[in-house]
């Protein structure tokens, strides 16, 4: 069954669209059929698939307001998945979608049209909680949350999660929380090591197993317009993902497999 996480994180620079485009290439290597969705107007996401965010017509944001459809504003990229790319216009959305019907299910709307092309629809999330945040909240199955295990991680953790609270209450019963991925993971840090021993403990299964470094080939790769994972395989940094890609494919495989009927 098709499923749609969202990659989120209220704040900026914490590796959401590093994780979002790894992930996509990772699982594309594995078989998977992937749409990445490009919903901050920065457009990180979109260049680091080799997508030239300048000279697009149409975008993520025609298809929230409603003058494209996902299947025509699509890309496919050569590390083998496709992209919903955005550029600077999306940020108009905020502002437009306000004056909308079903404003804040517009994305999920979108999606649906395409649910039946894909195993995963990844979603990239700008660093807000904003109306473009909670069109993706609304539509997926379930958040992925990338953090870096320094002190105030924890604190913005408690927004995202009551934001997410909310979210299920109002729009999206179904929306839950797959996990807390770390992320730029220095274990030379002994604070890195305190705060992800923490994670573990008050999260539990919660928190993937996989940890991903910090590794210069993922920061280096986006200016090559290709993800860590096509960019250098080698790496330590891709490596990771590959297996972030693995184990959430084998976690979906439990819940939506056998384990439940054997649990039911
Ligand atoms: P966000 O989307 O949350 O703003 P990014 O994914 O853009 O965060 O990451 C912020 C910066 O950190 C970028 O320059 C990116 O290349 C770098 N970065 C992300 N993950 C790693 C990593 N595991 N190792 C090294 N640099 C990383
Ligand atoms: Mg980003």
């Amino acid at each position: 069954m098709m499923k749609i996480f969202c990659v989120a994180n209220q704040k900026g620079g914490v590796g959401k669209t590093t994780t979002a485009v790894n992930l996509a290439a990772g699982l594309a290597q594995i078989g998977q059929r992937v749409l990445l969705v490009d919903l901050d107007p920065q457009g990180n996401a979109t260049m680091g698939s080799g997508v030239a965010k300048q000279s697009l017509k149409t975008t993520v944001y025609h298809v929230l307001i409603g003058s494209t459809t996902v299947a025509q504003a699509r890309i496919k990229t050569e590390a083998g998945y496709d992209v919903l790319p955005a550029n600077r216009e999306l940020a108009g959305a905020e502002v437009e979608l306000v004056e909308l019907d079903d404003r804040e299910r517009r994305m999920k709307s979108a999606l649906a049209t395409v649910a039946a092309d894909y195993d995963f629809i990844l979603i990239d999330c700008p660093p807000s909680l904003s109306m473009l945040t909670l069109n993706a909240l609304v539509s997926a199955h379930g958040v992925i949350i990338p953090m870096q295990c320094e002190y105030f991680a924890l604190e913005g953790l408690t927004d995202l999660v009551n934001t997410i609270k909310r979210v299920t209450g109002a729009f999206n019963k179904e929306l839950t929380i797959i996990g807390l991925l770390r992320v730029m993971f220095d274990p030379r840090m002994t604070l890195a090591q305190q705060v992800s021993s923490q994670l573990e403990k008050h999260f539990a299964d919660k928190v993937f197993r996989t940890i991903i470094p910090r590794n210069v080939r993922l920061a280096e790769a986006p200016s090559y317009g290709q993800p860590g994972v096509v960019f250098d395989p080698a790496s330590k940094g891709a490596q990771a993902y590959v297996g972030f890609a693995e184990e959430l494919v084998s976690r979906m495989a439990s819940v939506d497999g056998v384990g439940t009927r054997v649990a039911a």
